[in-house]
């Protein structure tokens, strides 16, 4: 927190200060009032309610020049309120369901798979989504939007398996999941393994893997992100490997945190360091080797949203960019303000749906400017929100991960 200068640097990167213009809803002012709590005020509603608003996106340590690590702050943050947070009886076991029993489970993420899909069919989606668009849901309408798709068969049963590589081997590597995503982003997930093949990569998808955390620690349930990680680090043999992979921009970061994560636990404070180093998220991963530059036409106007995990929490801005232009035929449109939050930020969109919409509606503004019939970007959850986006706000547009771009002119090769 000393670190901070107090400069207002970060001001303007802030998309929560953009919106309301308020100081104590930019990083300075969060800042200023965690020292306040640091130092012994009382957590009040007030800082709940400006803790709760913040993204966590990070674009605020991308600009700042004193080098706050703002991100770990608002982290510690959120656990002590949560720790300090006394729920009622339903919203209590609605949180601990979500953390406890669904996210860690492959069982209960396929049931939840299964029923969100026999609601698709039923045509009760798309009912409600037009109830929603015709602001007949109230409130609900916006949740209704974002509502992720089940896409059987899910990816669960691809876990354990092994993909050969595609032509001569070059490469080892070891693919995380998710936990989400095998449900909702199975294809994402096939599409991601085909690439990698291509790229020479045998690619391993290792038994015990599971949910990485990322959504624990957000939440202020770092208890339970450390069982987590522990759980990845256990499921990824060491010495067999060249690399980690996930597609999965926000749990990447969190996936080359875990040395940090679990620096206290013992047994594992150098393994995690080790694995962490390996990770690698699949662009970084696709820039850094010989790329198979055996790519078909796609003929399209594309612009790019930076997943706000891999702009500032991993630096990664060029690799996603380098890909798309890698591709023949397409045509890049860079977006303004690129690396703004588009609002979805985990869970974000769902407790504070209000913001998230707001900043979303400001996103495609930006989106629709450049005229691109394609939004690709590095992240499931950017993939939910910007679809959502499209729906309310759009023109129409697909909104694909660079690695379906890449599939997509592999395919037509
Ligand atoms: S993490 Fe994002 S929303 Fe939170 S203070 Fe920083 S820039 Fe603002
Ligand atoms: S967080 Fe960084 S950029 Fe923002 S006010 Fe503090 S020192 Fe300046």
């Amino acid at each position: 927190m000393d670190k901070c200068v107090h400069c207002g640097l970060c001001l303007n990167a802030c998309p929560t200060y953009r919106e309301l213009g308020l100081e104590m809803d930019s990083p300075r002012g969060r800042i200023y009032q965690m020292v306040q709590v640091a130092n012994g005020a009382p957590i009040t509603d007030a800082y709940r309610e400006h803790i709760g608003l913040c993204l966590a996106c990070r674009g605020c340590e991308s600009a700042c020049p004193s080098g706050v690590r703002y991100g770990h702050m608002v982290e510690d943050a959120r656990a002590e309120l949560e720790a300090q947070t006394h729920r009622g009886w339903f919203a209590h076991r609605l949180r601990q369901f979500a953390f406890h029993r669904l996210l860690p489970s492959r069982g209960a993420l396929s049931v939840a798979g299964t029923l969100l899909y026999l609601f698709e069919r039923s045509g009760m989606k798309a009912l409600a989504r037009g109830l929603g668009q015709l602001h007949l849901l109230g409130g609900l309408g916006d949740l209704v939007q974002l509502t992720p798709s089940a896409d059987p068969p899910f990816f669960f049963s691809q876990i354990g398996k092994t993909f050969p590589a595609e032509g001569e081997r070059r490469h080892r590597v070891a693919f995380l999941a998710g936990c989400i995503a095998n449900v909702s982003f199975a294809r994402l997930n096939e599409a991601t393994i085909r690439v990698l093949q291509k790229n020479g990569c045998e690619v391993v998808v290792p038994t015990g893997q599971g949910c990485c955390g990322a959504l624990h620690l957000h939440s202020g349930l770092g208890g339970e992100a450390r069982q987590l990680a522990r759980q990845n680090v256990d499921a990824v043999p060491e010495g067999e490997f060249d690399a980690i992979i996930t597609n999965a921009a926000g749990c990447g970061s969190t996936l080359k945190e875990y040395g940090e994560l679990l620096a206290d636990v013992a047994g594992y404070k150098e393994r995690a360091r080790r694995f962490s180093t390996l990770m690698k998220d699949v662009t970084e991963f696709l820039c850094g080797v010989e790329l198979n530059r055996n790519l078909g036409r796609v003929e399209a106007v594309v612009t790019y949203q930076d997943s706000c995990h891999l702009a500032h929490g991993q630096k990664i801005r060029r690799a996603p960019r380098d890909l798309l232009a890698a591709i023949p035929g397409l045509t890049f449109q860079e977006m303004s303000g690129s690396d703004l939050c588009c609002g979805s930020a985990g869970v974000y969109n769902v407790v504070e749906n209000a913001m998230s919409m707001q900043i979303l509606e400001r996103k495609m503004e930006s989106v629709n400017a450049t005229g691109a019939r394609i939004i690709a970007t590095a992240n499931p959850g950017c993939l939910l929100q910007l679809q959502a986006g499209v729906r309310l706000h759009g023109k129409g547009q697909r909104v694909m991960h660079v690695v379906e771009l890449l599939d997509l002119a592999y395919k037509t090769a």
